[in-house]
């Protein structure tokens, strides 16, 4: 609290200062990367430049405070009010019809954001870290629109700076025509977009005599996965989990684990897949909890990869799952295999029986630490994070936040370490063979 109310305070000095000579003009957007527009004619625009090139400190880092929506009759309106002034881009995606609002790394304090009433253009919206140094604003569309070029004002009154966004309808043919990375974005979009990001030791073969794990704590970032009746988050939820299972299978000395993600933020499915292949991982464990329309439905279950699902629950929840990137305006467009498209070669059979065979361990193991579903626990279906085809692979839905008995023991951290002590036991057993656990009390 003290850290806000500090860094807005000096955010607004700063703007106070300058407020005589350009208060009622939109501040010029600066773009990464253009020439700097320090100018005395041009006092705002100077300003948003230096606070540009100060970003680059983790210390300047800016706070968006509250965000407002207002839906008129041929406009909407996104208005993002934030310590301090901050450059921003807008582009649009297709199927699913989507706006994104790039910004660049900025922390959210936002204590009641606006819901849209889902009658006008927007029909739902979400917020969070994309990448490092790169956060965003995904807006679901429920009809095509134009979306105005960012203006940022300056803070006025109590607000702080303002970015805003307009929204007006247009036609279908004119939304898909404008759809895609801004032009001169695309290039160096997609390269770094396919680089994997850095992994704390990413030496691979460096720990002699040790199994590779990599545990992969679903979505992040912008993409929240589902959530229970108390507000928990599936991706807070997965993370922890993620880290104790870590922490469990560390202490016995003989796993060396990757976490595909160690904070909140959204990595790519694709990239998860990379990152186990590239550190040749003996196995990779996707965490996840679930949601269903029947309250009733609860308890954990484990997945592998199937080219034809092994039921309609299974299908529908691969597709959910593979929503991720989508979720958080990963542009597809240009991938040559879409993300979704299952098709398994020989080759993957041997790692396939692999998968099957931890599946069963783990299913098997599970019922000592959290209720599991009663039939049928083991399933298959096109999961695209599974699809790495030379690294064993399973999805492990925890269990369901749409159920209040599993929320209830979800939340508690007393539930995480059993639970991760049982999935690191179900490892340890995969490996080593049906011997005594040693690692029942490191989880906790
Ligand atoms: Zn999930």
């Amino acid at each position: 609290m003290w850290g806000r109310i500090g860094r807005l305070g000096a955010g607004l000095m700063l703007a106070a200062i300058l407020a005589g000579s350009a208060a009622a003009q939109p501040l010029p957007m600066a773009r990464p990367g253009a020439a700097s527009a320090a100018d005395a004619n041009d006092p705002l625009g100077a300003l948003v430049d230096r606070v540009n090139r100060e970003q680059t400190r983790p210390s300047v880092t800016p706070i968006v405070i509250g965000l407002r929506l207002s839906e008129e009759a041929g406009r909407t309106r996104f208005v993002v009010e934030l310590s301090d002034p901050v450059s921003a881009e807008t582009f649009v995606l297709v199927n699913p019809n989507r706006i994104v609002v790039d910004l660049p790394e900025v922390l959210w304090r936002i204590p009641d954001a606006a819901r849209p009433s889902g009658r006008s253009a927007v029909r739902s919206y979400r917020y969070g870290l994309f990448r490092q140094g790169n956060s965003r604003f995904v807006i679901d569309l429920n009809s095509p629109v134009r979306a105005s070029k960012p203006q940022l004002l300056p803070p006025e009154g109590a607000q702080g700076f303002r970015l805003v966004v307009d929204l007006v309808p247009t036609t279908n043919e004119a939304f898909v025509a404008s759809a895609g990375w801004p032009r001169e974005n695309r290039v160096a979009g997609a390269a770094t977009r396919l680089e994997p990001p850095p992994l704390n030791t990413p030496r691979t073969g460096s720990a002699p005599g040790k199994r590779i794990i990599v545990l992969d704590p679903g979505h992040g970032g912008i993409d929240p996965g589902t959530h229970g009746g108390s507000g928990v988050q599936e991706k807070d939820l997965v993370l922890q989990v993620g880290r104790k299972v870590r922490d469990a299978l560390e202490a016995t000395g003989r796993y060396k684990v990757y976490l595909t993600r160690d904070k909140d933020i959204f990595i790519p499915l694709k990239e998860r897949v990379t990152i186990a292949r590239r550190v040749k991982a003996d196995l990779f464990v996707s965490l996840h909890a679930d949601s269903n329309d029947h309250g009733e439905v609860r308890g954990a279950s484990v997945y592998t990869l199937s080219e034809s699902a092994s039921d309609r629950e299974a299908a529908k929840l691969a597709e959910k799952e593979n929503m991720s990137d989508i979720i958080a305006g990963v542009d597809l467009s240009s991938e040559d295999t879409p993300v979704a498209s299952i098709l398994i070669d020989l080759a993957q059979r041997d790692t396939m029986n692999r998968s099957v065979r931890f599946a069963e361990t783990l299913v098997s193991t599970l019922p000592r630490a959290t209720t599991v579903r009663p039939t049928t626990p083991h399933r298959s279906a096109g999961f695209a994070v599974l699809k790495g085809p030379d690294v064993p692979a399973v999805l492990l839905e925890l269990g369901y936040l749409t159920n209040k008995a599993d929320e209830a023991v979800m939340i508690t951290d007393s539930w995480r370490g059993r639970v991760a002590e049982a999935v690191g036991s179900a490892i340890d057993r995969h490996f080593a063979g049906d011997t005594a656990s040693t690692i029942r009390r490191a989880a906790n």
